[in-house]
């Protein structure tokens, strides 16, 4: 089976790893903090805390801008589980914004209509999650714009896009938002094993989320309530977690980071092929807008109707096409449905989702297999 998704591990990657692994330090080490310099110069911002998932990111993210109970926090419903999630763990409610179907990114004419009526209501969020579907940025100047009027907080879900832009921008820069997460899964577009980060370009925000990576311990004397009591005193100011990435992790994503741009050309390529390909088909191809550049996490075509969709979708698994469906819509799942949510509330969201399918893509994805996945595609739509 080919699959939708696969890292790309280089003898270099390999030599990285083995090296912390003779080292002193296999966790807290130097590692580390030069994977989070990395990204932080690569994506253009000023502080990186890395974390040991994208799932955890968000949560320290959530706490570090003051998301408790009572908070209201609004994201997108196509994505994976953890955008809406983090919230929960805060004990805020959670709402979800209907998205554009060209991009399956969150609509921000929807946006300015459900603020309107929050604003209405005083019910309006206090932070919004924005997620970068299939690599694609988010409109963060529309979003930005209403972040000003309304007042709250923006935490960029980037983790399908780290390598995109958004105006030449490169996603992560923070422009319009207080802090963008990205994903190390070996999926995503480079790989810690497990990892994920935070960026910010605010100092304090940078030094709350660390503390909440661990423990909400600190040593630093001027986060302290009072003076030290000798050099090995440390001092517990918040209720954090243990949700640092370990140095073999961080040094695997150091060494994948230097082919971070070679990566997405990679995935640019196969996606000429595809668009040039699939255009004489009856189904939809991801629709770009002009202002951004993709990491292209995914390549996820539309079919013109949900029964067409399942057929399709089963007869290229028999095929041996790893093909897959991004996303079901978080607030379908039954422990959403249980707070309250129902079929109906997000009609573009469910559409998309009825005729969704992701095709294989990732850097080694070669020509042969590729070439399968068309084929196998044309055959199932001309039956
Ligand atoms: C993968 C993913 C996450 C979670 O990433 P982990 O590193 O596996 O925790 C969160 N949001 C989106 C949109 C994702 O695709």
């Amino acid at each position: 089976m080919i699959p939708y998704g696969r890292q790309d591990i280089s003898a270099a990657d390999v030599e990285a790893v083995i090296e912390v692994l003779r080292s002193d330090f296999l966790t807290q080490g130097p590692a580390v903090p030069t994977f989070e310099r990395t990204v932080a110069t690569y994506s253009g911002s000023d502080y990186a805390v890395a974390a040991n998932s994208a799932t955890s990111a968000l949560h320290i993210a959530c706490l570090a801008l003051g998301v408790g109970p009572g908070a209201r926090v609004w994201t997108s419903p196509i994505t994976f589980v953890a955008s809406a999630n983090c919230a929960l763990y805060c004990g805020a409610d959670v709402d979800f914004v209907d998205i554009d179907s060209r991009t399956f990114n969150m609509d921000v004419e929807a946006l300015a209509e459900k603020l309107e009526t929050a604003a209405r209501d005083n019910r309006l969020p206090n932070v919004v999650i924005p997620v970068h579907f299939a690599g694609q940025s988010c409109d963060m100047e529309g979003i930005d714009a209403l972040r000003k009027q309304y007042g709250f907080r923006v935490i960029e879900d980037a983790s399908h896009a780290i390598g995109g832009r958004l105006g030449g921008e490169p996603v992560g820069s923070c422009r319009w938002s207080d802090v963008t997460i990205f994903s190390f899964h070996p999926v995503k577009i480079v790989t810690s094993a497990e990892g994920g980060m935070a960026v910010t370009n605010d100092r304090a925000l940078a030094r709350r989320m660390q503390l909440f990576r661990s423990h909400g311990i600190t040593r630093d004397p001027e986060q302290m309530t009072r003076e030290a009591d000798g050099p090995w005193y440390y001092q517990q100011v918040a209720l954090g977690f243990n949700y640092r990435i370990t140095d073999l992790q961080a040094a695997l994503g150091t060494s994948q980071m230097r082919r971070i741009d070679d990566f997405v050309a990679r995935r640019h390529a196969l996606v000429r092929r595809y668009d040039e390909a699939l255009s004489g088909l009856p189904l939809i191809t991801p629709w770009q807008h002009p202002k951004t550049y993709s990491a292209f996490h995914l390549y996820v075509i539309r079919m013109r109707e949900a029964s067409e969709r399942n057929r399709v979708f089963r007869e290229l698994r028999d095929a041996g096409v790893g093909v897959n469906v991004h996303y079901i819509p978080v607030y379908l799942q039954p422990y959403y449905e249980q707070l309250g949510f129902s079929s109906g509330y997000c009609p573009e969201a469910e559409r998309c989702y009825s005729e969704a399918i992701t095709l294989p893509l990732f850097a080694t994805l070669t020509a042969a297999q590729q070439q399968h996945v068309i084929e196998s595609l044309a055959a199932a739509l001309n039956r």
